[in-house]
């Protein structure tokens, strides 16, 4: 499947830096590189020994020196494309790596399309395609152990448990088909008992996968958490808290919050996208009220809530209509300023999750933190287990899932063992549009076409 034209193109971040990587793969890699690159020792590049580096400089064809580099030459299939790959250090910044890449260009290279150096290692067989998504994971990993979830999964461990329940489906379809094929109700019978019993298992096991995928979703895209209050209860002072450091501006005048402030936490590696909303109340200004539109969307898409109370004021109508407005939502309620005499009057059990805090001297942030830990993770977060963090791919187990449950179903309710297997040869192909086995090629595309340039 090896596609025959080579690619380029800069693998670094544009900017100011140490250094830029021009990445090439193909087979021309080596002699379009040979053309430009002048070696300090007056050797070819072409002679260049494999998973070596080699030091001189890139010229153009008027021989006119266009900045100094080393440069490596990764012999496939072992490389990262599975092909030849030659990557060119060159000085940082976006004019030296720019100019590199145009003679690369120039000298016979076609740029690189967003994701093709890892959507290349897919088709050359080197990785599939739930590694491939893992490799953008770790690009864009926001925590340590995001990170680490992603680099499991890069380095195959969800594709190898999902190629070993395909093998297991496999071999349920071919025990059905010996027995369809010689046709006794004794046979059906005890062959249909014993893939039931299978299926049973499969489906426990799939079931226990599927339950890390709330988690991995988090590790994977954060968790959101919108702070909700009315004005002056100290929501801005809160995220400060949180944050350490005063992003969010803290003011005295009520609803200055106006606009939405969102910043990323990291608690104990569980990444955490939180939002100072502006506000609910309803209002006859236009400008605040888009603040407070926006708001309400924001408080509707996250996954918990945290509802600040000013614990040294009487509880008023605007607090009730916010009580009222998360109901039946996850959510943690503060007690703020617990540094000032409390005058709030609510029975604590009509507030749920409850803690005490003061946002000025951070008293209950730890337990806070704790609380919202406790929320999503059940006990401590071990990444060396299995865990599910893509959405497609928890997608593609709950279909696959399905269809075991229906193929059981129809052993056990005693309908012909043909139908089952329709059922489980679907399951087979869910499973395979994970690792990318059985996915269309259009999706294939889609997938790569949202990685970065250079991947
Ligand atoms: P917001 O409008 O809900 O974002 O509230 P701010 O964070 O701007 O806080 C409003 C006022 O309450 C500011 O003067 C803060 O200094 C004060 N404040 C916030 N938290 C506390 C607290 O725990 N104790 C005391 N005494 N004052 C607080």
């Amino acid at each position: 499947m090896k596609e025959n034209d080579t690619i380029a193109a800069i693998s670094t971040a544009v900017g100011e830096s140490g250094v830029s990587i021009i990445k090439l793969s193909g087979d021309q890699a080596k002699s379009i590189v040979s053309k430009i690159f002048m070696l300090k020792n007056n050797k070819s590049f072409m002679d260049q020994k494999p998973w070596t580096m080699a030091y001189g400089h890139i010229n153009n064809f008027k021989q006119e020196t266009i900045d100094e580099v080393i440069v490596s030459f990764f012999k496939g299939p072992k490389s990262f494309t599975a092909e030849d790959v030659v990557e060119i250090n060159c000085h940082g910044g976006r004019v030296p790596a720019e100019m590199v890449l145009n003679q690369v260009f120039l000298a016979g290279a076609r740029p690189a399309e967003p994701g093709e150096f890892t959507k290349r290692a897919f088709l050359n067989g080197r990785i599939d395609l739930s590694q491939a998504e893992a490799v953008i994971d770790i690009i864009q990993s926001k925590t340590e152990l995001s990170m680490k979830t992603a680099l499991a999964n890069s380095e195959g461990k969800l594709s190898k448990e999902v190629r070993e329940i395909r093998n297991r489906i496999l071999n349920l379809l071919a025990f059905i088909e010996v027995t369809v094929d010689f046709p006794e109700e004794d046979l059906e019978f005890t062959t249909g008992s014993e893939v039931s019993l299978k299926l049973e298992i499969l489906i426990k096991e799939l079931k226990q996968l599927l339950k890390t995928a709330e988690e991995g979703k988090i590790l994977r895209e954060g968790l959101s958490i919108a702070i909700v209050g009315k004005p002056n209860v100290g929501k801005s002072s809160l995220l400060n808290a949180l944050l350490n450091e005063n992003r969010a501006i803290v003011t005295d005048i009520p609803g200055t919050t106006r606009d939405i402030i969102e910043e990323y936490l990291n608690i104990e590696g569980i990444p955490i996208r939180i939002t100072d909303t502006a506000g609910i109340r309803e209002t006859d200004d236009i400008v605040e009220k888009l603040g407070v539109d926006r708001s309400k969307s924001k408080i509707q898409e996250a996954d918990l809530i945290i509802f600040v109370l000013d614990r040294s004021r009487p509880l008023d109508q605007e607090d009730k209509d916010i009580i009222t407005f998360i109901e039946n939502r996850k959510s943690i309620t503060l007690l703020n300023k617990t540094d000032l005499e409390e005058r709030l009057n609510i029975d604590r059990k009509l507030l749920g999750e409850n803690i005490e805090v003061s946002a000025i001297n951070g008293f209950g942030m730890e337990e806070l933190k704790r609380k919202i830990k406790e929320l999503f993770f059940r006990g401590s977060i071990e990444v060396s287990d299995l865990m599910v963090t893509n959405r497609r791919h928890k997608e593609a187990l709950m279909r696959a899932l399905e269809k075991l449950i229906l193929a059981k179903n129809a052993i056990d309710q005693g309908i012909s063992l043909d139908l089952a297997a329709i059922d489980l040869n679907a399951s087979w192909n869910y499973f395979g549009e994970i690792t990318g086995d059985t996915l269309s090629e259009d999706l294939v595309e889609k997938i790569f076409s949202d990685f970065c340039i250079g991947k």
